[in-house]
């Protein structure tokens, strides 16, 4: 029996370090670990709640406006003019591209073949043929490896994730019902991706197929304020998982598509001054732009910013043409 890596994620469990209390804020040039755990579900009390919005001039708050909601991103605005002013403001920090500043870009050093020959996982010849193979039929090594070289998938994966310098993860303690609601479900089908569990509290493993995706991985870290470890996963348990995901109800998406940000900053104000969410929060994900909304304090679950159930919260992802 194969031992799946050195990297293996089991001993992460029990974590209880600080580095990983700190989820990552925007500060208004760019994400920066933060020092205090999410309090965008702590109510202040109503009445001393003042106007976030940098350009409000307003000396007067409407006696019918509510002082507890809508809040986005832990701003309350004393008009629809000044949330409008702070969406704009989160609208204008999603588009800007800050994944390259936050996330190092990845590169193999050493091919697949190569890494599992020096591994001694496979045989000269065994390389030799499939690289024969891929460059009269085309095709992935490690899929040439598995069907015609007879070696085992486990063996692609952990070449994979020393490659990736990622933990092979194992889908123990995996709920569906729980991780259906981590992040819309066209998520899973799109961007390849399964979140598997939440360790120690304030660890969320996400799992892949065959590489990873940095990008998608620091959107669900902003959003459900826990630190995120991404990790390969067996091609069986991957696709297992994901369908066990498919099959769960999660958060209620609409999905909407606009023809430039202004506007969709326009709809999201209207969103919120509607919905009135106790907390809410914009990230943008490979171009859509998701927002969350929780509805009532009971939608918040018992790690960080993930829901509780799928009721009183809602997803919108919102596309721009172009
Ligand atoms: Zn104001």
């Amino acid at each position: 029996m194969l031992f799946l890596g050195k990297k293996s994620d089991q001993g992460f469990d029990n974590l209880q370090g600080s580095a990983l209390n700190n989820p990552l804020v925007w500060d208004g040039d760019r994400y920066q670990p933060s020092n205090r755990v999410s309090e965008m579900l702590t109510e202040s009390s109503p009445g001393k709640r003042t106007c976030s919005s940098l350009q409000c001039t307003s000396t007067w708050i409407a006696p019918w406006r509510n002082r507890k909601r809508p809040i986005f991103e832990d701003q309350w605005g004393c008009s629809g003019r000044c949330v409008l002013n702070f969406v704009r403001a989160a609208v204008r920090r999603e588009s800007a591209d800050h994944t390259a500043e936050t996330v190092a870009p990845h590169r193999h050093r050493v091919p697949l073949g190569l890494l599992m020959l020096s591994q001694e996982w496979i045989t000269h010849s065994q390389l030799q043929y499939a690289l024969d193979l891929q460059r009269t039929t085309g095709g992935r090594i490690g899929e040439i490896l598995i069907s015609e070289c007879g070696i085992a998938s486990e063996y692609i994966t952990r070449a994979l994730s020393l490659q990736w310098s990622c933990p092979v993860l194992s889908s123990r303690g995996f709920s569906a019902r729980e991780m259906a609601l981590v992040a819309p479900r066209t998520f899973v089908d799109k961007l390849g991706l399964v979140p598997v569990r939440v360790a120690g509290s304030k660890l969320l493993y996400l799992g892949f197929e065959d590489r990873l995706d940095a990008s998608a991985a620091l959107a669900l870290e902003l959003m459900s304020g826990l630190k995120v470890e991404s990790g390969l996963m067996q091609a069986e348990e991957f696709r297992s998982i994901r369908t066990l995901l498919t099959e769960n109800e999660g958060v209620e998406l609409k999905e909407e598509s606009w023809e430039e940000t202004d506007a969709m900053a326009g709809r999201i104000t209207a969103i919120l001054e509607q919905k009135q969410p106790i907390a809410s929060k914009l990230v943008r994900v490979q171009g859509n732009y998701w927002l969350r909304l929780w509805l009532e304090p009971a939608a918040r679950g018992k790690f960080a910013m993930l829901p509780s159930s799928g009721e009183d919260m809602l997803d919108y992802l919102f596309t721009i043409e172009r």
